[in-house]
């Protein structure tokens, strides 16, 4: 097996953003990276903190509890981007960061209690099927109104915004017409303007998007393979 260069891969990643900013008149600064370290030992979390990047998402909640045990790092910044489990919630509320997948009115309420408990607000966003595939999560976009709604007076989430994921082809022009849905949504629930609802992120982008997902709006792009080496499971 060939070695991964984390270093040098985080590096040509933060180029990317850079470039792909520059080139549609954006500010770079407006684009968090995400390093998706699912499946990867801590070790090569590690050399990504060496490197100065903090934010790291996890997509399964008891890999995620783990490594943020283990790891045990006030500075991280944690993001869990996958599937939730109502009963799993309590888990991760007393450290993680973000929550890009709520999908569900339930998963707000839950958020909520857990986050209540240990005196934090947990920084949410609602997961949209934007690409239409069963196997991809998220709500429906009629639904997302109705998702938001329930969120007023949940005074331990502060939901910051919407996340999608686009279809994996190999066609930028149908990916980008579904971050362009995402971006219309978005725009469309600005006026939801409560103080625990404010839309200001986009999470949307990956290794193998996540130019088309910059030109389109992206404050959060999600990169795993492309920091960390191909994984042997999604
Ligand atoms: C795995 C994963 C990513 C990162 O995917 P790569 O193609 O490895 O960059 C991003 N978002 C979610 C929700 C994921 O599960």
């Amino acid at each position: 097996m060939s070695k991964v260069h984390i270093d040098h891969n985080l590096e040509k990643v933060r180029q990317r953003i850079k470039l792909t900013c520059e080139r549609v008149g954006r500010n770079p600064d407006e684009v968090m990276l995400v390093a998706v370290s699912k499946t990867k030992p801590n070790a090569d979390i590690l050399k990504a903190i060496a490197r100065g990047q903090l934010s790291f998402g996890e997509n399964r909640m008891k890999e995620l509890e783990d490594k943020m045990l283990s790891l045990d790092n006030p500075d991280i910044d944690w993001h869990m981007i996958g599937n939730l489990q109502t009963n799993k919630i309590r888990f991760i509320a007393s450290r993680v960061n973000w929550i890009h997948s709520v999908e569900k009115s339930k998963y707000l309420k839950e958020i909520n209690k857990r986050a209540k408990e240990h005196k934090r607000i947990i920084n949410t966003l609602i997961q949209v099927n934007i690409s239409g595939e069963s196997q991809k999560g998220g709500c429906k976009p009629d639904d997302l109104k109705s998702i938001l709604n329930s969120a007023q007076g949940l005074e331990n989430v502060a939901i910051k915004g919407l996340m999608g994921m686009a279809t994996f082809a190999d066609d930028p022009e149908e990916v980008r017409r579904e971050f362009q849905l995402l971006k219309q949504l978005f725009d469309q629930h600005q006026s939801f303007n409560e103080e625990n609802i404010r839309l200001e992120h986009l999470s949307m982008g990956m290794s193998n998007d996540m130019e088309v997902a910059i030109e389109e709006g992206s404050t959060m792009v999600r990169i795993g393979s492309d920091i960390f080496g191909a994984r042997n499971y999604p």
